[in-house]
């Protein structure tokens, strides 16, 4: 595990390690949204550049006060990764930059960004749902963090047969799963809970009517998608590390190493 430098929530070493890792692996970075006066970046391979489908979709730091996500999809990124030259790969490494600096869940308006994945009066979703136009995924990974939480959990969206049990077991030796049977006011068994329809009702009865990004992408872009929760209050060496072993577990059966 490596050590921290600098702060979980400076964007702007952030920014130029992903400026510097595209750069060195051939990997198209854009600014495809400014919000709250931080430009907010997407990477692409030139498979996805290219237009083909079956990839995946890999999002973090939607939610500000959840800082280990973006940099453990930094690291598994820096580690060069086969994926990343084999398939067509998306990754948006952290999507409300002004509330990782504040430490904040919500963006620059007080919005909980991941409420909002269907509305396009909401500049970011806007250009996000433009960046997507066209594309499907064979799996999203969105991570994110819980203060609540005591363990790992995993909301796993499916058409397919579940691999939760298998990714929470590859990430379990570095943090525990969370084994309460509710979490977040959802039932979960050992850490997991595995949907594979009935998301509307979800969103209007649990959410109050609005979209997470995982639910969208599963519902208009994605086969399968996983949702990654670690513990916030835990060590955050850890907890990075935690997020880049299950990027390469669900990912390892895809093609990826
Ligand atoms: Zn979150």
């Amino acid at each position: 595990m490596r050590v921290f430098s600098h702060s979980g929530h400076d964007y702007g070493v952030l920014f130029s390690r992903w400026e510097a890792l595209a750069s060195r692996a051939g990997l198209k970075f854009s600014i495809f949204c400014e919000e709250g006066g931080f430009p907010v970046i997407a990477i692409e391979n030139d498979q996805a550049l290219a237009g083909e489908s079956d990839g995946v979709y890999l999002s973090a730091g939607v939610h500000g006060d959840e800082c280990a996500p973006v940099w453990g999809l930094l690291h598994w990124a820096e580690s060069d990764p086969v994926i990343l030259r084999t398939r067509p790969v998306v990754i948006f490494p952290c999507l409300n930059p002004h509330g990782l600096v504040g430490n904040t869940r919500c963006d620059h308006r007080g919005l909980d960004l991941n409420r909002c994945f269907e509305n396009l009066g909401c500049p970011l979703v806007k250009a996000w749902t433009a960046f997507l136009e066209g594309r499907r995924f064979a799996l999203s990974l969105n991570l994110h963090e819980d203060y609540d939480a005591g363990g790992i959990y995993l909301y796993e969206l499916s058409r397919d047969e579940s691999r939760g049990d298998e990714l929470l077991s590859a990430c379990e030796d570095i943090i525990p799963r969370e084994m309460a049977g509710t979490v977040d006011g959802s039932d979960f068994h050992r850490g997991l809970l595995t949907r594979s329809g009935d998301l509307e009702r979800v969103v209007e009865e649990d959410l109050g009517g609005g979209y997470p990004e995982a639910i969208l992408l599963f519902l208009r872009y994605c086969r399968n998608s996983y949702t990654f929760e670690t513990p916030s209050e835990q060590d955050l060496p850890c907890r990075v590390h935690a997020h880049e072993r299950f990027i390469a577990a669900a990912l390892r059966e895809i093609g990826a190493k």
